[in-house]
């Protein structure tokens, strides 16, 4: 094929050949197995916001999951997505570094909404591409890590039930933060040997807590500690790594590119999250600049649908650790798409995220 033959059938068309693309949205109430709690809240459902991008006879999809925390919810993300529709409408997919470049120009915070947009300007150059996203970032399906898998705070007999459904998974996340905690990995233990990671979600308020639970968590088997502190006590955490050995990885303190510097100083990992960044670029660039600085990485997802994890799951195999079971944790998954075989995940061989509808 000769330059001009090339240029004809190339995968981006030019402003003037290319018809108006579609934005869509709609929020999804997606239904927990178990109602889920953590030192935040308890719920029985979540609700995300699912974004349709379509163009020259393509659909790209997205979502995205509102974070409470950051004053996030699937109303504020739908609002936000529609403020740019008729930017996205006219813009050109082909050139989506530039376009989400001028979207998180125009929306304020929103990350939820910015990730729904970028996964489905991603999965829509996908598939006009013809890769599978992990293909398209240069990555090895085979090197996708095992996830963990999620084991809510509850009542005892309930976590026993949790754990037999967990039987597949080599190695499960345990929530903590609580005063309850040693009743929590009791309860646990009682259940199963298999190696844990632990996540207090900023639960303990003080260092001399911090360093007790985890001097004790050390004793039970535990591979690391997610953000055992408030996000904003970095130097209680620089003491804290001083005194224990397991690896503390930043969750609630790491939310964008520029956070990552300084808690290079205080922690020896991250967990970078698509619904925290806003989007599977930004997750990119994040995994890129913790390994410029000699942290650990982690891939972690809120509750959200096969859509969301997906995305994540197609960059898993650039990192150390995947917490990656939103979609396992939910009822009503509307798709299929990255699944999980003893615990490892499997990276769907289509082009795009490679969803299938359930
Ligand atoms: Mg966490």
């Amino acid at each position: 094929m000769n330059r001009r033959d090339c240029l004809k059938l190339g995968a981006f068309p030019l402003a003037a050949q290319r018809p108006a693309g579609a934005v869509e949205t709609e929020i999804v109430r997606l239904n927990l197995r178990h109602t889920w709690t953590t030192t935040m809240s308890s719920s029985e459902f979540r609700e995300t916001l699912h974004v349709r991008f379509r163009a020259q006879g393509i659909t790209g999809r997205g979502e995205g999951a509102p974070i409470v925390r950051y004053q996030e919810s699937a109303q504020t993300a739908q609002k936000a997505v529609q403020s740019v529709a008729e930017y996205l409408k006219t813009a050109d997919p082909g050139q989506f570094s530039k376009v989400l470049a001028e979207v998180f120009r125009r929306i304020d915070g929103e990350w939820a909404a910015k990730a729904a947009i970028d996964i489905a300007l991603m999965d829509w150059v996908g598939q006009k591409l013809g890769v599978p996203l992990y293909r398209y970032f240069g990555l090895d399906a085979a090197d996708a890590p095992v996830t963990t898998f999620s084991i809510g705070m509850d009542k005892p007999e309930v976590v026993r039930q949790k754990i037999r459904e967990a039987e597949p998974f080599p190695v499960l996340k345990v929530k903590v933060g609580l005063d309850t905690d040693e009743e929590m990995i009791a309860s646990v233990r009682g259940a199963t040997k298999k190696p844990l990671r632990v996540d207090a979600n900023e639960g303990w308020k003080s260092k001399e807590e911090a360093l007790r639970k985890i001097n004790w968590l050390e004793s039970q088997g535990v591979e690391f500690i997610e953000q055992p502190m408030p996000a904003s006590l970095i130097d209680d955490i620089r003491w804290l790594r001083g005194k224990v050995h397991m690896p503390i990885i930043a969750d609630e303190a790491c939310l964008h590119p520029s956070d990552i510097p300084k808690l290079a100083t205080a922690y020896d990992g991250v967990n970078v999250k698509i619904d925290k960044c806003g989007g599977m670029l930004e997750a990119f660039r994040m995994i890129q600049i913790a390994r410029s600085l000699g942290l650990k990485v982690m891939l972690g997802c809120m509750i959200s649908s096969s859509v969301a994890c997906t995305a994540a799951a197609h960059l898993s195999p650039l990192v150390d650790y995947a917490d990656l079971d939103g979609n396992l944790l939910i009822a009503n998954d509307p798709f299929t798409g990255v699944r999980v075989e003893k615990g490892k995940l499997i990276l769907p061989n289509r082009p795009g995220l490679g969803l299938i509808p359930a």
